[in-house]
C-alpha cells in the first residue's frame, strides 16, 4: 500500500470536502527538527518576559480573528458555532494566568546562602512534540504549546487530522505574534505522521488523545527516558444525591455536562448515578431537557448538538446502545442516526443502566448517557470507582461534607462538587490510571516543560 501524499479535510455537518493539504514528508519532518534545534537555543536564551510578551500578542491576535477562527473550527470539527466562540474566548484564561503568575514560576529559587549558596534554576527541555486532539484544539493545545514556549522550548506541533486547519491558523498567528519559525513548526498528516515524530530524538513528548494511542506512544518513548506526558480519555461519573432541592436544575446541569460538544469532551459526564429517592423525578427532567436540545447545522447559533467529528464513532455508540438494551436498559430518548449526509447522532438517554453494559464501562465520546439507580452513597462509590479511568468525578448535593466524603475516595485527578466538565488554569489538570500521566496547567503544570538544575556555589 502506498502512503497517501495528501490529507483531505471534510465538513462533518454535510460530508463535503473542504480542501486537501500536502502531508508533511519524513524528510521535511527531519528538516523541521533541525531548524527547531537551532531556533530553541536562541529562544531559550531570551528573557521569560520577552517570551511572555509574544504569547500575549498571540492572545490579542486570536481574539481579533475570532470570527474566522470560530468558523474554521466549526467547519472542520462540527462543533456548534457558539461553542467554538466559547472555546476560543475561554482558552484565553491560560494567557491571563501566565501573565499573572508565570514569571514567578520560572524564577530561580535560592534555598540557602550560608555557608554556601544553593539554588534551583529551571531550564527548558529543548525541542518537544505536542501531539494534539481535535475536540478542544485551543484548550488542549494551549495547555501544552503555550506553556512549553513560555518555558523556552521549541515545539513540533501535530494537530489532529480533524483539526488541521485550526492548527495551521494557530501556527500563523504565533508567527505573526513574533514566535520565530525555527521555534514552532506544524506537521500535517494523520496517525502515521504522528508516529513519524516518535522516530525523532526529541527532548519531550506531550500527547493528548485516546488511551489506546497513548499506550502505543508510551511503548516507543519510555525506553528513551525522556519526559513523556499523556492526557488521555475518561469515563467520568456523576452522582446525584437524594438531598438535592432543585432536581430540575440538577438534571439540566447534568445533561449539559454530558452533551456539551456532543459529549466529545475528555471530562464529559459519561455515566450518572442517581439516588433511588429522586431517581424518577430526576430522570423525567433529564429526558425533558435532552429532548429540548436543538440538533442541526453547527453554523446556526441556535444549535446545541452538531454532528460528531468522526463518522466512525457512530458505530461505537450504536454498539453500546444495542448492548445496553439487550441487558435490560431502556431507551428513553434518541438512539438513532438521523437521515442526512452529516455525521449526526441523536442525543441518547438510557435508563436502568448497570455495570454489565459497555455503556457504563467504555468511553462513549458521543451524545449518549446511561443513568443508574443507587440505594446509598456506599453503592454509588462502588460503581463510580469501577473503572480503569481516573480523570474526573462529580457529586451534586446540598451537603458539602457528605459530598467531600465521597470525592475524597475517588482515584481521579479532579473532583467536582455541584459542577462538572470544567477545567481551570489555576488547578493542575491530570489523569490517573488509564487517563494519563503527569499534569498540565497551574504552577504544577509548568514543571512538565522544564528541568531543574541544582547549583551548589561556594566562594
Ligand atoms: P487519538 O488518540 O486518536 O489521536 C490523538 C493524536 O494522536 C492525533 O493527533 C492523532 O493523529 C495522533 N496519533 C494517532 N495515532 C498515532 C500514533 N500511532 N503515534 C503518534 N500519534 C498518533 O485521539 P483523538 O484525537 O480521537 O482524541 C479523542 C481522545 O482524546 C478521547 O479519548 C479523549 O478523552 C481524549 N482527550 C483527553 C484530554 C485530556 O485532557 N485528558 C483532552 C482532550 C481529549 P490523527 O488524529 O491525525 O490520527
Amino acid at each position: 500500500m502506498t502512503n497517501p501524499t495528501h490529507l483531505t479535510i471534510y465538513n462533518p455537518a454535510n460530508g463535503n470536502q473542504i480542501t486537501t493539504l500536502p502531508i508533511t514528508t519524513p524528510t521535511e519532518i527531519q528538516e523541521k527538527f533541525q531548524k527547531l534545534q537551532i531556533g530553541q537555543k536562541i529562544w531559550g536564551a531570551k528573557k521569560p518576559e520577552e517570551r511572555l510578551a509574544i504569547i500575549q500578542s498571540f492572545g490579542v491576535l486570536v481574539q481579533s480573528h475570532i470570527d474566522e477562527l470560530a468558523k474554521t473550527l466549526t467547519q472542520e470539527t462540527g462543533k456548534p458555532i457558539t461553542q467554538s466562540y466559547n472555546e476560543i474566548r475561554g482558552a484565553h484564561n491560560r494567557i491571563d494566568h501566565l501573565t499573572k503568575e508565570g514569571l514567578s514560576w520560572l524564577s530561580e529559587e535560592i534555598m540557602i546562602t550560608d555557608p554556601l549558596t544553593e539554588k534551583i534554576v529551571y531550564e527548558a527541555l529543548g525541542v518537544v512534540a505536542n501531539i494534539s486532539a481535535w475536540n478542544f484544539p485551543y484548550n488542549v493545545g494551549y495547555n501544552v504549546f503555550l506553556y512549553a514556549l513560555f518555558a523556552g522550548n521549541a515545539v513540533m506541533y501535530k494537530p489532529s487530522e480533524f483539526a488541521t486547519l485550526t492548527g495551521q491558523k494557530i501556527t500563523n498567528l504565533l508567527y505573526e505574534a513574533g514566535v520565530p519559525e525555527n521555534v514552532f513548526q506544524c506537521i500535517i498528516g494523520g496517525g502515521a505522521t504522528g508516529q513519524a515524530l516518535l522516530d525523532l530524538p526529541l527532548d519531550g513528548y506531550f500527547f493528548t488523545g485516546s488511551h489506546a494511542t497513548g499506550q502505543k506512544i508510551a511503548q516507543v518513548i519510555a525506553p528513551r527516558l525522556v519526559p513523556l506526558q499523556l492526557e488521555l480519555g475518561g469515563k467520568d461519573p456523576l452522582y446525584v444525591m437524594d438531598d438535592i432541592q432543585d432536581i430540575k436544575q440538577a438534571a439540566i446541569n447534568a445533561a449539559e455536562g454530558a452533551f456539551y460538544n456532543a459529549g466529545q469532551s475528555c471530562c464529559a459526564v459519561e455515566r450518572i448515578y442517581v439516588h433511588e429517592k429522586i431517581y424518577p423525578e430526576f430522570l423525567h427532567y433529564f429526558i425533558d431537557e435532552v429532548r429540548s436540545y436543538v440538533i442541526g447545522d453547527p453554523m446556526d447559533p441556535s444549535t446545541f448538538i452538531g454532528p460528531l467529528t468522526r463518522k466512525a464513532q457512530r458505530q461505537v455508540l450504536l454498539n453500546q446502545i444495542e448492548d445496553a438494551i439487550s441487558k435490560g436498559g431502556i431507551l428513553e430518548a434518541g438512539g438513532k442516526i438521523p437521515q442526512n449526509n452529516g455525521h449526526y447522532f441523536e442525543p441518547t438517554v438510557i435508563s436502568h443502566a448497570h455495570h454489565e453494559m459497555t455503556l457504563m464501562q467504555e468511553e462513549s465520546f458521543g451524545p449518549i448517557i446511561g443513568l443508574q439507580r443507587v440505594r446509598s452513597d456506599e453503592e454509588a462509590m462502588k460503581w463510580m470507582q469501577d473503572t480503569p479511568y481516573g480523570l474526573t468525578a462529580a457529586v451534586f448535593s446540598q451537603d458539602k461534607e457528605r459530598a467531600l466524603q465521597v470525592l475524597a475516595q475517588m482515584n481521579t485527578g479532579t473532583v467536582y462538587w455541584n459542577c462538572c466538565d470544567r477545567v481551570s488554569p489555576n488547578l493542575p489538570w491530570s489523569g490517573r490510571k488509564n487517563s494519563g500521566l503527569g499534569s498540565t496547567l497551574s504552577h504544577q503544570g509548568i514543571r512538565a516543560f522544564v528541568q531543574p538544575k541544582a547549583y551548589h556555589l561556594r566562594g
